[in-house]
């Protein structure tokens, strides 16, 4: 994917937003011309909303399942 700034006079693709474009999204194999047009306050309701989405597991959840690993395979070594 590529972001471009642009300073062309679209409106944002995202439904009835009123406001003008400041960005372009596109996949590397795909023309400018078919990217989405979005504007600088929909990118940060979108980021928001992808942050609660895409959030990273929590460490303490990264140690206990290391952990419960850990312990699966010494109870399997045991046997
Ligand atoms: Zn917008």
């Amino acid at each position: 994917m590529k972001i471009v700034k642009t300073i062309a006079q679209n409106l944002c693709d995202n439904g009835a937003c009123p406001n003008r474009a400041e960005y372009l999204i596109a996949r590397e194999d795909t023309l400018l011309a078919n990217s989405l047009s979005l504007c600088s306050a929909c990118i940060k309701e979108l980021y928001s909303l992808f942050g609660g989405i895409l959030a990273p597991k929590a460490v303490s959840n990264l140690i206990k399942k290391a952990q419960m690993k850990n312990k699966i395979l010494g109870e399997e070594g045991k046997k």
